[in-house]
């Protein structure tokens, strides 16, 4: 694409990708800085006052580029932060939504013994990959687009939420709503492998609960007179042989008991059983069909009582025509920053299958480039910093 087809007659004439991407390599020492300030102060989902901290820190970076900040305050849970902000005289008609989120999966006192550091081009520590980075991309790529002199002709609204890593339970209907009053969903979750591919398709997902109660004996009983135990443990067993029917290749569905306990002793029938169930579906129109099989399930030993609780909570992210025009057009920025990029289907959630299920064009996977989410081991490439930010400023400015 030419400068010259870019934007609206009379705009300024919007800055090439390259352009994005130069003014923001030099700022590749700026950016792991903030990210290294970012991931000091600690941001475990369950802990309110220590989220708290960290979404002053980030709605203080907003506020000081002229967004307007609002925190949506939570009882229990982290409060959430929304920034708005457009960078013309008048405020657009038109939105883009930005998606990423304040928590993580690290309980407080995890970087005293993971500390941020640098090395080998890399960033380590706690919620570098899963989000901060991201959460650092988005506050450079507006400072690109302000050096670059861009004039984009929509408004942006940034939603850090707080409790991501644990459902989204408080800022779901937050992000929907916002979903729905813009043109394009932007999500800052770590891209997926070495090579910064985009995720354009996540499965859906849901957890249940499968909980039998039968009767205790003495497990030297005939089990065949009266007064004989009945056993919780294999009830289990034959429920989970059942689940197992569940599973279809084909339509991308899986489901899995991750979790099973029962029993009290070895020489005592079991009472008490229960699984967890973890759920995955690929289509949004399988959803139902999962659920009412899951709560169709009845006992099978006789005697035995049996309770299922949950099922299906998050709606797969489709790969639309929206999806794929919206990642083709991402691959046409990097191109034109001389950079390849590619996109993948995954099998974990996000905050981008509310916003797809509602039909709303959503890319995922656009924050950092590294590895070891939720472990000892993550990382970031700090080459993916300015790299990530040139791609965001490049669909700010053109979508
Ligand atoms: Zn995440």
């Amino acid at each position: 694409m030419k400068n010259s087809e870019r934007g609206k007659p009379g705009a300024a004439p919007a800055a090439t990708g390259k352009d994005l991407l130069r003014i923001l390599r030099k700022r590749e020492r700026d950016m792991v800085k903030l990210l290294g300030k970012f991931v000091r102060c600690e941001s475990p989902s369950f802990h309110k006052a220590a989220v708290d901290r960290f979404g002053r820190i980030v709605a203080q970076e907003w506020e000081s580029r002229g967004a307007n900040v609002r925190v949506l305050r939570q009882r229990e849970l982290g409060n959430h932060v929304r920034a708005e902000i457009w960078l013309g005289e008048r405020r657009p008609k038109k939105q883009i939504l930005v998606l990423g989120h304040l928590d993580t999966v690290y309980p407080m006192g995890t970087h005293s013994v993971m500390p941020f550091r640098v090395s080998d081009g890399r960033a380590w520590g706690p919620g570098t990959f899963d989000m901060k980075g991201g959460l650092a991309i988005a506050l450079f790529a507006i400072d690109a687009i302000k050096a670059a002199g861009i004039e984009p002709q929509k408004r942006f609204v940034f939603f850090w939420n707080a409790d991501e890593e644990i459902g989204s339970k408080t800022s779901r209907h937050h992000i929907e709503r916002e979903a729905l009053r813009s043109d394009a969903a932007l999500v800052l979750e770590p891209a997926a492998g070495r090579d910064g591919r985009l995720k354009t398709s996540r499965k859906g997902a849901g957890s249940a609960e499968i909980v039998i109660t039968g009767r205790s004996a003495h497990a030297g009983n005939s089990p065949h007179l009266p007064g004989a135990g009945v056993n919780a443990v294999h009830e289990l067993a034959l429920q989970i042989a059942r689940l197992i029917k569940m599973n279809d290749r084909r339509r991308g569905i899986t489901v899995q008991a991750t979790v099973a306990a029962g029993g009290t002793v070895s020489n005592v029938v079991p009472e008490h059983a229960h699984a967890k169930i973890d759920i995955r579906h690929s289509h949004l129109a399988d959803a139902p069909k999962i659920d009412r099989a899951l709560h169709a399930l009845r006992p099978i030993l006789p005697g035995t009582q049996l309770e299922v609780r949950g099922g299906v909570n998050r709606p797969p992210m489709e790969r639309t025509h929206g999806v794929e025009k919206l990642f083709l057009h991402a691959k046409h920025i990097m191109h034109e920053m001389g950079l390849p990029l590619d996109e993948a289907s995954v099998g974990g959630v996000s905050d981008g299958n509310f916003t797809a299920a509602l039909g709303v064009p959503t890319l995922d996977g656009l924050g950092a480039v590294g590895d070891g989410a939720h472990s000892p081991r993550e990382y970031v490439m700090l080459r993916s910093l300015p790299e990530r930010a040139a791609l965001l400023a490049g669909l700010l400015t053109t979508l």
